[in-house]
């Protein structure tokens, strides 16, 4: 309803943002912020806190470094690397930020090679560590879009798509030299740049050609005698690790848009993510796309000039049972009974797989039986069939909260956000002003005599400058929620020496939620009295 409707609706589908349309109920297909939040210089900051705090649950993701102000940095720890081993000839790809598409993309084996000649103040990227050795099928280089359904920030609720594409290179895949590095069809496996290859396959069928399901990646490397169980739980792993990276900053652009206790929204998204599986099948993030494409055709040139859209079997197996799923995961009328029901819906990838037991629990003898054994909607036999009971069984896989107990230590940062919130006061901002942070500290008694009131001062000044600095957003003035984290950190370091940083950040939250639960506990006090 490009010209408004009078009567609201229960569902909204944005094109592209939260803000396509001013909106205050029902439920929306975007949550505030998202774009931003999955940015690539974004997502990389948010990965490399988590990487500071559990470097090894987080090394799913590319190192990275983030130009140009991390230029002098990368060149020097490449340098200190090299030098400690002689023999590592990494190669690296820049990515210019907020790019899609593979625009802008290109290799190098040296950090002195970086252009940075014009593009790179007005375009920042990310520079990234090259994965050299992909799991190669065909011999060509491919990556796996997986649908991930964000139902719900708080409670988070995340749900994955039991099949998703893989999309192929066009060029038999070699590793990379000084002669082959600008090969983009050897290198890059976006769809947008190998559909202009002369040998690219469009294919009816989802086990050939340059676009294929990734169950029939998966039926493939099963038949090879991998361990395709391990690689789902890896994945499920990788999926909810990410969400857990970017919940704290998606938390303050949903308080600051949708502020508690007025009318808004709830929000649900259908992010994309894209994978790329290494030789020994270990996952790695490559990037999160806030507005996955959900084309089910593609454009084919008849004559010169000529296009005609032509469907597209695979995407339309894949996509349409995400979209289709996912409106029946938030449809409001059955939403209660669903979510009793839901919580036993039997789930299988690949022709009767089972989900890894390796990282996360064996499943229950429900949850492991084929999919197409059973009905997604088990009914009461005495109740009248449900309009849904002709639907195919549901391709969305809940992952959490029902793996919520393997992955809430890593939820720290939330906490940090949380404390952060708390501070923001004036609603509708996301960033801290200088009386916000010192009421931090305050209340949370975090000043003595060898942290006073103006070194918290100092600290606020200088953490804040270094951030608004770098220029990622001007409209407002204050403390964003990164510099916080880094302060926080920094606060942390200072009063539990001698802990690893996971260790003194708790230490340091678990004190500041106790000190400000006291304190409420006073003022409820003062108040009844
Ligand atoms: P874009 O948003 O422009 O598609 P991506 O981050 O998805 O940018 O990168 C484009 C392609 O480059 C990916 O699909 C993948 O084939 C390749 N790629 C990206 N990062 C890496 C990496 N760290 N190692 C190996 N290949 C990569």
């Amino acid at each position: 309803f490009p010209f408004g409707r009078r009567l609201p609706c229960d569902i909204y589908w944005h094109g592209v943002s939260f803000h396509d349309n001013n909106i205050f109920s029902g439920q929306v297909n975007k949550f505030p912020g998202m774009m931003e939040t999955v940015r690539k210089i974004t997502l990389s900051r948010a990965m490399r806190t988590m990487q500071d705090l559990f470097p090894l649950e987080y090394n799913f993701y590319p190192r990275s470094w983030i130009l140009p102000e991390e230029l002098p940095l990368f060149m020097a720890e490449v340098r200190m690397m090299k030098d400690s081993n002689p023999s590592w000839k990494p190669t690296f790809i820049v990515k210019p930020d907020g790019g899609c598409q593979g625009d802008g993309i290109y290799l190098i084996k040296d950090p002195s090679d970086i252009r940075l000649t014009g593009s790179i103040q007005s375009r920042p990227a990310v520079v990234q560590e090259y994965i050299c050795k992909p799991l190669l099928v065909d011999k060509m280089k491919f990556d796996i879009r997986l649908y991930v359904l964000l139902k719900s920030l708080e409670p988070l609720e995340i749900y994955i798509a039991k099949d998703g594409l893989s999309r192929f290179c066009t060029e038999p895949y070699q590793e990379p030299t000084l002669k082959n590095l600008h090969q983009v069809f050897m290198h890059l496996t976006n769809y947008s740049l190998n559909i202009h290859s002369g040998n690219f396959i469009h294919s009816d069928s989802a086990n050939t050609g340059s676009k294929r399901t990734f169950s029939s990646i998966l039926c493939r490397l099963s038949s090879r005698g991998a361990d395709v169980k391990k690689l789902w739980s890896d994945i499920i792993s990788l999926v909810i690790k990410t969400i857990i990276a970017l919940t704290p900053e998606l938390k303050v652009y949903y308080q600051s848009d949708i502020p508690a206790g007025k009318p808004g929204p709830t929000c649900f998204q259908i992010l994309g993510f894209d994978i790329l599986l290494m030789k020994n099948l270990k996952p790695v993030l490559l990037e999160v796309n806030a507005n996955p494409s959900m084309r089910i055709e593609h454009e084919q040139e008849l004559s010169p000039g000529v296009f005609e859209n032509v469907p597209s079997p695979v995407d339309e197996k894949v996509k349409v049972a995400v979209i289709r799923d996912t409106l029946r995961l938030v449809d409001p009328q059955k939403k209660k009974r669903k979510d009793t029901q839901m919580s036993t819906t039997p789930w299988c990838v690949g022709g009767g797989m089972r989900m890894s037991s390796e990282v996360l629990p064996r499943p229950t003898p429900c949850a492991i039986l084929c999919c197409r054994c059973q009905s997604s909607e088990p009914e009461a036999s005495a109740a009248p069939p449900s309009p849904e009971a002709a639907l195919p069984s549901l391709c969305l896989k809940q992952v959490f909260p029902k793996y919520a107990k393997h992955f809430s230590y890593l939820r720290l940062v939330d906490r940090v956000a949380a404390l952060f919130i708390h501070f923001l006061g004036v609603k509708g901002t996301t960033k801290l002003g200088p009386t916000g942070f010192r009421t931090f500290i305050r209340n949370c008694k975090l000043s003595n005599s060898n942290f006073s009131m103006a070194a918290v001062d100092i600290l606020y000044i200088d953490i804040t400058r270094r951030w608004n600095s770098m220029g990622i957003d001007h409209k407002e003035s204050g403390m964003c929620l990164q510099a916080f984290v880094e302060a926080f950190f920094c606060l942390a370091q200072k009063k539990y020496k001698s802990l690893p940083l996971h260790e003194q950040v708790a230490s340091l939250i678990e004190l500041c939620e106790c000190r400000l639960a006291a304190l409420r506990g006073k003022r409820l006090v003062w108040g009844c009295g």
